[in-house]
């Protein structure tokens, strides 16, 4: 027999509540840091011990609250934020539900002692379980203070689901970094097991925040973002190319609230395609401003996500943001740093153990307390190839030592031409030198990137020279692909190829660009043809022609192996100085790596 309908108990409900908001300790942390960010804090400390699990404190000096708001803020759905709908459509602080202080206190130990500006004295109250066990007048400086203790203590299936103190140490950490870094004007600090780990002072610039929380390298290496259209307002920050990290290293903040957003942080992987290399991640610290009524952050109780009205138009303008700002970074080849090949540790990360501040298939990890190896299972932009020839050839990750040696832009611009040629080694690699420095250029790598840019500038001016093929090349596709094929044709047209549909899946190529006469044209087709159908299912079309120029790069490029005159070198180099982008090949790796001769004396051992 059914059941009579009876309204829960408030106690049962906000337990009920907790379990959407409250999944680990790190969602505490969340909830009472927005609190205290709500209340325009200017100073946050905050205390963990075993990982949240047995307290996470957190004090500020906030407005602080009388004693009957105090009150009111436990109790479920009691906000100060908002009043009505239209306050729902248009949420400008961080907090809105009234849901986290009620949540909290149902499965925890709670005591908050809170005064604000106006009262002398300040408010202490205890609950346990979300009991109101005791409240008292305290003395207390202004601002709010929570005590979190016990967490989970009264709901044992949660406390089972939780990792490791270290991994839950690690999302906390993690989390609080990620909000730090967009709010240089809060002083942060972090006390772990009752010892200081972290110490933000307030700064008055947002770069410099960002290399204090993300790393001293950055220092210097940040460059401004402004981009605006019609649905978003873009700022913050880019990393140059060579400062990049071995896991996801963006911070985006939408309307002044950190978000995990797949889109952005896709097109942010965009911004940066053909400068950093396949598993690399960009270091980004960007601030979205969108009229709230485009944008909805309601849509999920802990407020990890947010929709947008015009997809479209944001991914567009982000990757326009990251590629404007990317354009101030000089171009300068990489430094060789042999002395210093040294691979970083690495302890070894169980498959479920992995630090995340909000959610598990997202993964922050600038901040972690204790090393860790790098995980796979992040989002990464789509592969540019899916040909498993050309992944090969370009984008075999490098080894641990030969990542290292790539981090160290000179600050010098070089000149290539200036160079004095000694010779090519192994067929491959032109060696060069100039004052004190030694080249060795990918003469691949080198070429590709010359042939790409003048791809892109015919592209731009219409004028690049066709050649017309004595024996039309026929070529035989997958129904898939030729269906992609199809769509694209007459924007193939645009980069010199002529290419016809003759009926069923073949096609007829009629006219190439000038440059690719005499190259293997039916490779080159089955390669864009194999790369096509998965860029089409992730990117527009101008993308897909920017992988059929890359690729014709590719094919037309002089190879490794080939044996070149000092005249071809020559002309090589006097063209690279030409480029853009000298220092990179289109895929991102680099086309010149050097060393100085103090770097060269010390291996001898001729200096200390
Ligand atoms: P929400 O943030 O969604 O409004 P909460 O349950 O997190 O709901 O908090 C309830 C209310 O308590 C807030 O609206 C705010 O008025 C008050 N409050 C909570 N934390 C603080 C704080 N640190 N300083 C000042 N007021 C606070
Ligand atoms: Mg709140």
């Amino acid at each position: 027999m059914l059941k009579p309908i009876r309204k829960l108990p408030e106690i049962i409900a906000n337990k009920i509540a907790a379990g959407e908001v409250i999944e680990r300790p790190v969602s505490v942390v969340k909830e009472l840091l927005e609190n205290s960010i709500d209340a325009e804090s200017t100073r946050i400390r905050i205390d963990i011990e075993k990982g949240g699990t047995e307290l996470i404190r957190l004090s500020d000096n906030g407005f602080g609250m009388h004693k009957k708001n105090a009150l009111l803020a436990l109790e479920r759905h009691a906000t100060s934020k908002i009043e009505n709908d239209e306050d729902l459509f248009s949420i400008k602080t961080l907090g809105f539900r009234g849901e986290a202080l009620p949540s909290i206190a149902a499965i925890s130990k709670m005591t908050m002692v809170t005064r604000p500006k106006s009262s002398e004295l300040a408010t202490e109250i205890q609950v346990e379980g979300g009991n109101v066990i005791s409240v008292n007048d305290a003395g207390a400086p202004q601002g709010t203070y929570i005590s979190v203790n016990d967490l989970f203590f009264n709901t044992p299936a949660r406390k089972k689901y939780l990792k490791s103190i270290r991994t839950e140490t690690a999302h906390i950490i993690d989390y609080i970094a990620m909000v730090a870094v967009g709010l240089p004007h809060i002083h942060f600090k972090l006390f772990h097991n009752g010892k200081a780990i972290k110490n933000w002072s307030q700064v008055k610039d947002l770069s410099n925040r960002i290399a204090d929380v993300m790393g001293d390298d950055l220092y210097q290496k940040l460059y401004p973002v402004q981009y605006k259209n019609d649905h978003v307002s873009i700022s913050g920050y880019v990393a140059s190319p060579e400062t990049t990290r071995k896991s996801l290293s963006t911070v985006i903040f939408v309307n002044g609230r950190a978000v995990k957003d797949r889109l952005i942080n896709h097109a942010i992987f965009e911004g940066y395609r053909g400068r950093i290399l396949k598993g690399q991640h960009p270091v980004a610290v960007l601030f979205l401003e969108i009229p709230f009524e485009d944008v909805d952050v309601n849509v999920h109780p802990a407020k990890h996500n947010v929709r947008f009205v015009h997809q479209g138009s944001i991914h567009q303008a982000v990757v326009k943001a990251i590629q404007n700002g990317l354009t101030q970074t000089r171009h300068t080849p990489w430094q060789s740093h042999p002395e210093k090949y040294v691979s970083p540790p690495i302890s070894p990360v169980n498959e479920n153990d992995h630090p995340n501040p909000i959610n598990d298939d997202s993964p922050q990890s600038f901040i972690t307390p204790t090393p860790k190896a790098d995980k796979v299972n992040e989002y990464q932009a789509p592969p540019l190839f899916p040909n498993k020839k050309l992944i090969n050839d370009h984008q075999s990750p490098l080894c641990e030592s030969e990542q290292h040696m790539f981090h160290n832009p000179i600050v010098e611009k070089i000149i290539y031409s200036n160079c004095r040629i000694i010779g090519q080694f192994h067929k491959t690699y032109i060696i060069c030198e100039n004052n004190d420095s030694l080249y060795m250029i990918d003469q691949h790598a080198a070429h590709e990137r010359i042939v790409y840019e003048r791809f892109k500038k015919a592209l731009f001016s219409r004028n690049l020279p066709v050649q017309r093929l004595l024996i039309p090349e026929t070529i035989e596709l997958t129904y898939q692909q030729s269906s992609v094929f199809s769509e694209i044709i007459p924007e193939l047209k645009k980069i010199g190829i002529d290419i016809e549909h003759f009926g069923g899946n073949t096609f007829v190529i009629q006219s190439v660009p000038d440059i690719l006469t005499g190259k293997d044209i039916n490779s080159l087709f089955v390669d864009m043809a194999q790369s096509l159908p998965d860029i089409k299912n992730t990117a527009p079309i101008e993308q897909a022609i920017e992988d059929c120029l890359m690729l014709m790069a590719c094919h037309s490029a002089i190879r490794s192996g080939q044996l070149l005159s000092e005249k071809e070198i020559q002309e090589l180099l006097k063209e690279l100085d030409l480029c853009e982008n000298p220092s990179q090949c289109p895929h991102g790796r680099p086309t010149c790596i050097q060393w100085n001769v103090s770097n060269i004396e010390k291996k001898f051992k001729r200096t200390g």
